[in-house]
């Protein structure tokens, strides 16, 4: 007998949507398991906001097969609703309430709701529940959102690009915040243009381009980034002669620096400071990185974006 498998919290699969003939999502598969951040990432029109349109029921896909939380988001109603965590837009705010008046309108919508003070806090508007919302700046609208979005308590949460307009200091709240509903067990789907922000909470990340998933891993393993070289730079030290042959690949000249690539980063840096200290000297402006989450993706997405305009190209 096979261990049984959670149902995944959301199911898609050969999700196509036309706007007129335009095909927005063309083909998506993917699932979300329960307790997941998972991160829709992709360039500006790549189809993350028609997906999770369709995925909070508030869009009719045009064919596929969709559930979340077992049910047809199109036809899943009330019930499937309470379950459910949306940030609303500015547009959808009362501006004559005042925050708690607004959190405790919604809090009443729910037959289980959270705590309205705590929620409030947890967004970081403690000292804001009397403030109308008129007077609210665009973070702080962006931070009630959230509050109305938690206020249910739901199971599952959209959070659609949460932290635009924050202030450094109010992101990195935010993402504690969003850590804190992963500790309670809760599923996430995020869309976000930040990749320090992905890197810090999603589990997985979807990479959507026109329409399809080209890529699919965790944070860590996009795009084989896990595989890549090690890319090490310094500055060549005066007294030490020419750089000696080591696990690394051609040296190239950035200005005053020195870079070498290697994928025995242990042994190539062990080499380099026995070299140098050899010489009594040092090894100044040292980095070693490994490429950015935001290195990946830009090279996923542009591969694929050479590959589609070159296909046109060819087709003409
Ligand atoms: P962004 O990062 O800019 O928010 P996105 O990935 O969320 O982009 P979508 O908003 O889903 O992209 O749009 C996908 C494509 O579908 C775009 O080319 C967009 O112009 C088109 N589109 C979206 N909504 C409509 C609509 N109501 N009618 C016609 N076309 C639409």
């Amino acid at each position: 007998m096979g261990v049984e498998r959670e149902a995944p919290v959301i199911f898609v699969e050969d999700l196509h949507m036309y706007y007129g003939r335009f095909h927005a999502v063309d083909g998506l598969s993917f699932r979300v398991e329960r307790g997941e951040i998972y991160a829709l990432l992709g360039p500006n029109g790549a189809g993350k906001t028609t997906t999770v349109e369709i995925l909070e029921g508030h869009r009719r896909r045009t064919s596929g097969e969709v559930t979340v939380l077992g049910h047809d988001p199109w036809r899943g109603g009330r019930r499937l609703r309470e379950r459910v965590g949306i940030v609303l837009q500015s547009g959808g705010f009362d501006a004559d309430l005042s925050v708690g008046e607004m959190v405790r309108v919604y809090a009443g919508l729910y037959a289980h709701p959270r705590d309205v003070g705590d929620t409030i806090d947890q967004v970081g508007l403690g000292g804001k529940q009397r403030a109308r919302v008129r007077t609210l700046s665009g973070g702080q609208l962006r931070r009630l959102g959230l509050a109305l979005a938690l206020i249910g308590d739901p199971e599952l949460i959209f959070l659609d690009e949460p932290t635009t307009g924050f202030d450094p200091s109010a992101r990195r709240s935010a993402w504690e915040m969003i850590g804190r509903l992963r500790d309670l067990g809760k599923t996430v789907v995020l869309t976000s243009h930040y990749l320090d922000e992905v890197q810090e909470l999603a589990d997985r990340v979807g990479v959507l381009s026109a329409g399809t998933l080209i890529a699919e891993s965790t944070p860590t393993e996009l795009g084989g980034r896990d595989l890549a070289e090690t890319v090490i730079s310094f500055r060549l030290p005066d007294r030490a002669g020419d750089l000696p042959r080591g696990p690394w690949t051609e040296p190239e000249a950035h200005g005053d620096l020195v870079t070498v690539r290697t994928d025995h980063p242990t042994r190539a840096l062990f080499a380099l400071t026995s070299w140098v200290m050899g010489h009594g000297e040092e090894l100044r402006a040292l980095t070693v990185a490994r490429p950015s989450l935001e290195d990946v993706y830009l090279q996923l997405t542009e591969e694929t974006r050479s590959a589609r305009t070159g296909s046109v190209r060819d087709a003409k």
